[in-house]
Order: C-alpha cells, then structure tokens, then sequence
C-alpha cells in the first residue's frame, strides 16, 4: 500500500519562508483534508511538493513509499504518482486537451511503451463521459475560455487518466455548481484505492459533505496547527478559526 511522509517540510518563496516545518502521514486509502485561512501557505505546500521552481525548498523531506520526491525532477515526481490539481489551473494556447492529456500520460510512462492512439480515445471519451463532460472540451485548447467550474472538471480529467499514487486536490470545489460538486466527488469516491491517497485543500465543509475524510487539518502560518476527525471541519464551518487562534495563543 502507499504511504507518503512529509517530514520537517519548510520552504520559502523569494526568500520568505512560508511553511514552517510540515508534518503530515498519508497512508493509501486515506482522505486528508486542509482548511486554513487565506495565505497559511495550503498551495505553498501544494507548489512545493510538486517541485514548482518558484518554491524554494529549504530543509524536511517528503517520501513516496520511501524514495524523497523532493530531490527529483518535476518529471519524475509525475511518474513517481504525485498529481496535484491546480487553485488555478493554466492557459495554454496552441495545445489541444487531449494532446495534452497523451503527453501527460506518456510523460509518466517509459520511453517505447506509450499509449496507442486509440486506448488513450477511447479512455479519456470514456472518463469524459463519466464527468458528464461535452466532447468537444477535447478539442479545446487547454483550459482556454473554460469557466472556473470547467477547469475544476478538467482537472479531476487528468486525475483520472493519471491514476496518481497521491492526488493534491486545491480548491477543487471552487467555482463549483451543485451538480458538478457531486461529480467531482463523486469521482474522488471512485478512485478511493489502498494504493492511493489524497490531500484535499479546501475552505468549505460542502465539499466533505460528499467526500468524508479521514482526517482533517488546520493549516495557519506554515504549521498545520490541529488535526481531527470530520468533526473539526463541522465545527470550522459552524465557528470559523478564532478559537483556534485563542487556543493556541496566535497573535495576526
Ligand atoms: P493559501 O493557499 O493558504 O491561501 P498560499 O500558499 O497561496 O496560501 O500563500 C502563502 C503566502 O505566500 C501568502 O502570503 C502569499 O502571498 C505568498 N505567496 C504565494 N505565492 C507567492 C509568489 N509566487 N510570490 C510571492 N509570494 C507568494
Ligand atoms: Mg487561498
Ligand atoms: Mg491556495
């Protein structure tokens, strides 16, 4: 079964540090969750973990069934399983969804042994179609003129196809309707798996209404300051993070 071990993580963004020291066990099967006010540094973490060379990785580790992804390439990371999908995913003009989607799936696969042409149509129509997604998103050039909630969907497209050992899901729920909040989750639900685990960063209980993690995070300044059970995200909801501050003695 997967486990993934972040240990000691501190990294910094143009000489600030922003994660101050991030510890957190991810063993497969098991849904994390991260809430945490704005700027605590949840997409820092997320960044930093998938190797983004704007996030400057200062001490700690973080080991994908006992190999640091921290000291491989971006590249390497991806086929090693880690997948994150984006707060806020790119534009990129010039290059089609579904050329995209091939290149991403071969990335990850050894040289000699992409997928042909036609498993790869014929997966993605059939993951699109489970996403309740039009066809024609296929054809479209990456992310271009897509509405926030279709780039959300597109996102868990490539979640899909990638089949990642440890899926970084940031602000997935954002810019969701109701609808596409259920096929979202409903699609994590799916792809629940002991060889998988999943790291959810969200601010809204709505989304665990539908995805019921394991355990839940608080996120403040760079530490993640209280974990618990899906109660703590009920009481988040139902209380916002003063009590936290007030309990731990933070001072903003
Ligand atoms: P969160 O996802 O928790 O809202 P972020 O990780 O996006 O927080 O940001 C944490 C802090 O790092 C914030 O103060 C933010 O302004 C800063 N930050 C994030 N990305 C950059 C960047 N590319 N350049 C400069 N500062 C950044
Ligand atoms: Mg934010
Ligand atoms: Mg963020």
């Amino acid at each position: 079964a997967t486990q993934f071990v972040i240990d000691g993580l501190k990294a910094q963004i143009e000489g600030k540090e922003i994660l101050k020291g991030i510890n957190l066990e991810i063993k497969g099967g098991e849904i994390h969750a991260i809430m945490g006010p704005n700027g605590t540094g949840k997409s820092t973490l997320a960044s930093a973990l998938m190797g983004h060379p704007k996030y400057e990785v200062t001490e700690g580790t973080a080991s994908l069934n006992g190999e640091n992804v921290l000291e491989m390439g971006v590249d390497e990371r991806a086929r090693a399983g880690m997948f994150l999908a984006m707060q806020y995913p790119s534009e990129i003009s010039g290059v089609t969804n579904s050329d995209f989607l091939r290149s991403a799936i071969n990335a990850r696969r050894e040289e000699g042994s992409e997928i042909s042409l036609i498993k790869f149509i014929r997966q993605m129509e059939k993951e699109m179609k489970t996403l309740e997604m039009n066809p024609e998103f296929a054809h479209r050039y990456l992310n271009e003129g897509f509405s926030g909630g279709e780039k959300k969907r597109n996102e868990i497209l490539q979640m899909k196809l990638l089949d990642p050992k440890i899926a970084i899901l940031d602000e997935v729920d954002s810019g969701l309707d109701i609808d596409a909040l259920r096929i979202v989750a409903g699609a994590v639900n799916e792809m629940r798996s002991d060889d998988r685990g999943f790291l959810i960063i969200t601010h809204y209980q709505r989304l665990l209404d539908y995805i019921t993690p394991d355990f839940v995070h608080v996120m403040m300044q760079g530490r993640i300051v209280k974990s618990g059970g899906p109660e703590l995200a009920h009481r988040l909801e139902k209380d916002g993070y003063d009590w936290i501050k007030d309990e731990l003695g933070i001072v903003d």
